[in-house]
This record gives C-alpha cells, sequence and structure tokens, in this order.
C-alpha cells in the first residue's frame, strides 16, 4: 500500500481541485467549457449555450441554524447557484435540489425551507425539476443544480480580460462577512447568557447581505440593455482578492485595484471598525457577497458611468505586472488569495 498521505490542508480547496482534475479531459465537442469557471459551458446547437453550475452547503460549514432561518437558508442555497449563471452572462432557468436530511428535523422543519427556495424560485423566474431526497447521519446537506442559457457568443469566461480593461465591481462588498461577525457575537453571548436578547439594532442591511444574498440577475439586464459585453466576469463568493485573481491567473493578466474606489456601505464600515477590523479587508477578503466582478474595454466606460450599481475599482495590467492593491496613501500592495502582504519596493 502506499504509505504517501498528503494532507488536503497542503493544498487546500483551488489545489485540490487543480490536482482532482489535471488530468480531466473533455471528449464531446458540444462540451465549450469544462472544470475551471462558474459554470460548464455546452453546445446545444444553434447559437445557444447551455450554461450548468452546482454547489452544495453544508450545516455546521456553510451555515448555522441557530441564526440562520430555514426559509431564508432555501432561498440563499437558490441565490447563490443563480449567481453562477449570472457570473456566465446567463439567465438561469431550471434548479435540480439534492438534500440528505437528517431525522431530528420534522416535515414542518422542511417545508420552511422549500418556502424560502419556492420564493427564490419565483423571484428568479427559475423553475424547480427534480432532485434527490436521502437520510443524513449527521445534519442537513443542500445541493443545487442549475442550468442557465445563454447566446454562445455572449457568455463570458473569467479567462478574457484584456490589458487596459476596466475592472468593476456591482452593490457593495463586505457586508455579508460583517453581517456574519454580527450574528456569531450575538450568537456567542446567547450561549454564555440565554436571558439575554440578540442585539440586531442598526445592523438589518448587513444581516440582510448574509441571509439573504440576491443574485445580480438585474445586472445581466441591464449590462443587456446598455450594450455592454463584460471581457471577463465572476461573481464575488470568496472576496475580492481571491476573484479578482481567479481572473488575472485565468486571462493571464496583472491588476491595480484602488482602496478608495472599492464601494463600501456605511453600515459595514461602522461594524467592521467595532470589530476593529479594516472595512477594506472585509471587502477583499470576505466572503458571500455574491455581487459581480467583471472587466469592460474601455470604450464602454461611458455606458456605465454614473450607474449606481456598478464601480470601477481599477484596471488590468500586463501579467509581468502583477496584481496590486494600492491604499489610501498610494502604496502598492501585491494581492494574495488569503490576505495581502506589503509589496516590498
Ligand atoms: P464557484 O466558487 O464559482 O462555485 P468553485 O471554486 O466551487 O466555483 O469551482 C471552480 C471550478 O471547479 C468549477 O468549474 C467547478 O465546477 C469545478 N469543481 C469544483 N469541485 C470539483 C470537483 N470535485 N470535481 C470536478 N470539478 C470540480
Ligand atoms: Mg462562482
Amino acid at each position: 500500500m502506499d504509505s504517501e498521505r498528503t494532507e488536503i490542508s497542503e493544498l487546500g480547496e483551488f489545489g485540490l481541485i487543480n490536482h482532482l482534475s489535471k488530468h480531466v479531459k473533455t471528449t464531446n465537442s458540444s462540451t465549450l467549457k469544462g472544470i475551471g469557471d462558474d459554470a460548464a459551458v455546452i453546445d446545444i446547437g444553434n447559437d445557444e449555450a447551455q450554461l450548468i453550475s452546482t454547489d452544495m452547503l453544508v450545516e455546521g460549514v456553510h451555515f448555522d441554524l441557530a441564526y440562520l432561518p430555514l426559509k431564508y437558508l432555501g432561498y440563499k442555497a437558490v441565490s447563490v447557484n443563480v449567481s453562477d449563471i449570472c457570473a456566465m452572462n446567463g439567465i438561469a432557468e431550471q434548479i435540480l435540489i439534492s438534500l440528505a436530511v437528517s431525522n431530528r428535523f420534522p416535515v414542518e422543519a422542511l417545508e420552511e425551507l422549500y418556502e424560502g427556495i419556492n420564493l427564490a424560485c419565483s423571484n428568479y423566474k427559475v423553475d424547480l425539476v427534480g432532485g434527490d431526497t436521502t437520510s443524513s447521519l449527521s445534519g442537513l446537506v443542500i445541493n443545487i443544480t442549475v442550468i442557465g442559457r445563454a447566446k454562445k457568443n455572449e457568455v463570458v469566461y473569467r479567462s478574457g480580460a484584456q490589458t487596459h480593461d476596466l475592472i468593476v465591481v456591482t452593490g457593495d462588498l463586505g457586508g455579508a462577512y460583517m453581517g456574519l461577525q454580527i450574528l456569531e457575537r450575538e450568537k456567542k453571548i446567547f450561549k454564555e447568557n440565554p436571558n439575554i436578547q440578540p442585539d440586531l439594532d442598526g445592523h438589518d442591511y448587513i444581516l440582510q447581505r448574509q441571509m439573504k444574498p440576491e443574485a445580480r440577475i438585474d445586472v445581466i439586464k441591464f449590462l443587456k440593455e446598455l450594450n455592454v459585453q463584460p471581457t471577463s466576469m465572476i461573481d464575488i463568493s470568496d472576496g475580492l482578492a481571491s476573484e479578482l485573481m481567479h481572473i488575472c491567473t485565468q486571462s493571464s493578466k496583472g491588476c491595480h485595484i484602488y482602496d478608495e474606489k472599492i464601494p463600501i456601505d456605511a453600515q459595514t464600515s461602522i461594524a467592521a471598525i467595532d470589530f476593529e477590523l479594516d472595512p477594506s479587508t472585509c471587502a477583499l477578503n470576505g466572503g458571500e457577497d455574491y455581487e459581480l466582478l467583471f472587466t469592460i474595454r474601455q470604450g464602454d466606460y461611458d455606458k456605465i458611468k454614473g450607474n449606481p450599481h456598478m464601480t470601477v475599482i481599477g484596471h488590468i495590467t500586463d501579467s509581468l505586472d502583477g496584481m496590486y492593491f494600492i491604499d489610501k496613501q498610494g502604496s502598492a500592495i501585491e494581492l494574495k488569495a488569503q490576505g495581502w502582504q506589503h509589496f516590498k519596493s
């Protein structure tokens, strides 16, 4: 028997996916894009492409039912999947849901979960068309597969960014992470003293960012209306820094983004400061905002200028230049996957 043992932690999530998919080859000509983007892209004839993605949420890893009601969990599970179709510039149309449920959940609890799922399906105009149900020995696992559609020549990949393109983010960042910090803090206080009521006042926006994220199907519609075809795109599930690195690595480019340009809501900043965190660090490294990060040609700038949903935060550079975050003092800090390090000039 092979005596070698490599810990998964040595590779990390992305390293593990790369390692396992190293020898995967696609053989069907209909497979336009396999592993490596927000969704797989399948040629379905005419000018159309089918987009398929799947995401799993595991109790205790991705959610904690102590503070996330099942209805919200259902909504969020659909949102995060629809978001991956948006990230390809497509429209989500169907989902399949697989559940592994422990018998500690009564039927009523699962009805609540489905209330959230149904609400999201109705908001996103997505049909629930199947799934699978099984028992689990520990907790709840939800896996959703989403199917979407786009014109083949309108699909946007992570790999299309060009030098001088502008880097754009939608909405604001860091809110979902700060919402989670608030929920974790109140849970801890409640555990220590169940008589103390949770203090969630003034945090409604960031709690909603954490508990009920919205996939930006509105932005995909705006981009079509404005006649803007992004050159590259990804959704922000793991924090701005990590997603920007995916775009830059897959496009073989570098970037400069500017601290002062990063959109951060006042509630996020106030909470971050309260927790002695830098708001920009929360935007760069906090996850689950499910906003879109994309690049556009400079010539398209006038089309999105002044749009309240989109902010230009920097530009793409030549690959040799590296990936940099320019702080408010003008110092260039090299972006790292998990956090960032000071650039020694
Ligand atoms: P996202 O954050 O957009 O959901 P992931 O980081 O989960 O994307 O996945 C990146 C890519 O790796 C995707 O193309 C996904 O389909 C693929 N992938 C993830 N896990 C596996 C796996 N176990 N086997 C094969 N492909 C995988
Ligand atoms: Mg994604």
